[in-house]
């Protein structure tokens, strides 16, 4: 959604997507997406398996949706004021993603998690 805006805005002569700054936030973001990706599609994998994943899905689940967060909110600011806007589905996003690092054992709960089973 993000990439095709920025290749639609267009701001002081150019689209937003050429600026350097939006393709570096853009390369981070596709960057965090596929390596989270990765994880949790090992985590799939494991546990069809049938093996304790308890630890590894704690560590997933606080830091893929803490990574959410944070790609969500970059992706209103490259929308600019139109992000805020309710006519752009980035605004709803912004909205209704913090409730994943709260619902099913909040982000505090899954870091305690694996304290525990690391021994602590
Ligand atoms: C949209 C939505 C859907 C939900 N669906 C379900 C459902 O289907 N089934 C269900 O059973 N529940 C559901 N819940 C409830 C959800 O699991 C709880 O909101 C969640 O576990 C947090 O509990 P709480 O809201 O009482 O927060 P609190 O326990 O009051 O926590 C408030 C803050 O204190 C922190 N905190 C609390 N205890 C500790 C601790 N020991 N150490 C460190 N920090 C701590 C929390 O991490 C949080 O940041 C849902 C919640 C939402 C918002």
């Amino acid at each position: 959604m993000t990439v095709e805006y920025v290749k639609s805005r267009q701001a002081f002569g150019k689209t937003i997507s050429q600026f350097q700054n939006s393709q570096f936030k853009i390369a981070e973001m596709a960057t965090d997406i596929e390596m989270g990706r990765a994880f949790l599609d090992q985590l799939i994998m494991e546990h069809t398996k049938g093996r304790d994943i308890v630890t590894k899905v704690s560590m997933a689940k606080w830091k893929l949706t803490d990574q959410a967060k944070r790609i969500v909110a970059e992706s209103l600011q490259l929308h600019g004021g139109y992000g805020y806007m309710e006519e752009y589905e980035i605004a709803r996003r912004y909205r209704d993603i913090p409730v994943a690092s709260i619902y099913a054992g909040t982000n505090e709960i899954m870091k305690s998690i694996i304290a525990k089973n690391l021994g602590l």
